[in-house]
């Protein structure tokens, strides 16, 4: 069994720990943010310094496909974030009104998410792989990667990890899970290893979030899951957490000056109360706020390979997570994608013990075929976001997909599918029943009444929060 090393202790760097300790590899965990775990996810919420990964205290969901992979392998971490306080989300039992009851059908017991604080999901993942795993986890900051010679003469090996305070610490294997602002292709370089095949995109978007508790007694106001809204100038989606928490967010276009207000508390509570998905929730009486204002920019779509030319760059170094693939934050994928590739990681692994070359080749091909599509999709979604009303995919979706899945039980049940990953992009519209429903929906748009704005032109809000702010 392998010494390993996991630069990283957020979601890829917890997963990939649970992922390796559970086949017997030693696992050693590098994490920056030194500071112990909290007593209870309250206090992991209010308390817990996490600046090296600052997005743990905006909304996140957690996937149908990781909450899976979970029940399928570490069933014991699901039972204890449900024990925590999180929540199955189960989508065939809060269907759109116009769907009406769904009867069951195989594979629903698949469409169930998760709902909790991201700081509750780490609380519990790193009190479990600490505690059951006998994973260790050292505070300090990696500084680079040790040289442990070539393979097959070559091609950079990696023994491990140098801190900045000096030390050093040997492994087998180093998994990178440092996330999105990983320094990975400075590390390499420090080895001698080619340079990183890299793509970036910015996706334009600021993230202003805000976290509410239920007063004693209310409930929320809409069970189904996200509550999630495009109004063209602006994004914004509700979130259910834990222990009576649940936060919404708006996604701004960085550009959008004006629209930058909605970074502050009094214009955001403002916004929430005026807009059709949020108004419910954020009732004085149900609701109060328990945060200020989380602001997060520079939110990047990014894919890196660590092959040229059919050969690794280096071997005996996985990046998992946001170091590998990074993801618009809007498609709330990141998490599940990190426990996934923290599995593909292990079984890679287990399949190559010894062989530091195939398991690079074997790392890589995994990556590309579970993980990658995700990052292409992402780009690609961000680009017909746009609101250009001819018939191509963006129609398709906004006047077709969208319109049927909130009527019509197939469709439903495949967008469910393919929203939380468990199916491969693109899938559902290569599904001829689905894509018969959706073509029939996109022909009726014109004679079909408009559905309920889900809030105001953007003029309008502007206007609301002036008065608001007189
Ligand atoms: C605003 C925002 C909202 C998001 N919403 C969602 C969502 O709804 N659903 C979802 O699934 N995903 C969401 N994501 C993505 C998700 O947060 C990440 O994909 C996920 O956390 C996996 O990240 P990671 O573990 O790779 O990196 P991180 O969570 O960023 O963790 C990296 C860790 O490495 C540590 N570290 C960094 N450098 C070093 C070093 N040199 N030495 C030691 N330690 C180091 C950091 O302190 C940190 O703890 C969101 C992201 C953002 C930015």
């Amino acid at each position: 069994m392998a010494e390993v090393i996991v630069v990283g202790a957020g979601v890829a760097g917890l997963a990939s720990a649970l992922a390796l300790s559970q086949q017997g590899h030693r696992v050693t965990v590098v994490e920056r943010d030194g500071a112990g775990l909290p007593p209870s996810p309250d206090a992991a919420f209010e308390q817990w310094p996490r600046r090296g990964a600052p997005q743990v205290r905006h909304s996140h969901a957690f996937l149908a496909r990781l909450r899976n992979v979970l029940r399928d392998r570490a069933p014991e971490v699901l039972a204890e974030l449900l024990a925590a306080g999180a929540t199955e989300v189960r989508f065939v039992d809060h269907p759109p009104p116009l769907v009406g009851t769904l009867d069951p059908e195989p594979g629903d017991e698949d469409l169930v998410a998760l709902a909790c604080r991201r700081t509750t999901f780490e609380w519990v993942l790193r009190g479990h792989v600490l505690r059951d795993h006998g994973v260790e986890l050292v505070g300090g900051a990696v500084e680079g990667l040790l040289s442990a010679g070539t393979t097959d003469g070559a091609v950079p090996h990696v023994g491990g990890v140098r801190l900045a305070d000096g030390g050093e610490c040997r492994a087998d294997v180093v998994v990178d899970a440092s996330g999105r602002r990983s320094p990975l292709p400075t590390w390499l370089r420090g080895l001698g290893a080619a340079p990183l095949d890299e793509e970036e995109e910015d996706t334009g978007i600021v993230y202003s979030s805000r976290f509410y508790r239920l007063r004693p007694g209310m409930d929320v106001p809409y069970q189904g899951g996200l509550v999630v809204a495009d109004l063209g100038y602006l994004k914004y989606a509700v979130f259910g957490g834990d222990n009576g928490t649940f936060s919404i967010t708006f996604g701004l276009y960085a550009d959008d000056r004006e629209m930058r207000q909605l970074l502050f508390p009094g214009p955001f509570t403002t916004a929430a109360a005026a807009l059709v998905g949020t108004r419910p929730w954020v009732e004085p009486a149900r609701a109060e706020p328990i945060t200020g204002v989380e602001v997060m920019a520079k939110l990047i779509n990014r894919r890196r390979r660590l092959m040229a030319h059919g050969q690794p760059l280096a071997t005996g170094i996985f990046p998992v997570g946001d170091s590998s693939i990074c993801t618009n934050p809007l498609y709330g994928r990141g998490c599940s994608l990190a426990v996934v590739q923290a599995y593909l990681l292990a079984d890679v692994l287990a399949g190559h013990a010894g062989d530091p070359a195939a398991a690079a080749h074997a790392f890589d091909a995994a990556t590309r075929a579970e993980i990658e599509p995700w990052y292409r999709a992402a780009t690609d979604q961000d680009r017909t976001s746009g609101d250009d009303g001819g018939p191509d995919m963006a129609s398709l979706v906004r006047d077709g997909l969208l319109p049927a899945a909130r009527t019509d039980p197939v469709v439903f049940r495949a967008f469910v599918r393919s929203f939380n990953l468990l199916q491969p992009p693109g899938a559902i519209m290569s599904d001829p029943a689905v894509v018969k429903r959706v073509l029939a929906a996109w022909q009726a748009r014109d004679s079909r009444p408009p559905s309920e704005a889900l809030g105001p032109e953007r003029d309008e809000l502007l206007r609301i929060l002036a008065e608001a702010a007189a």
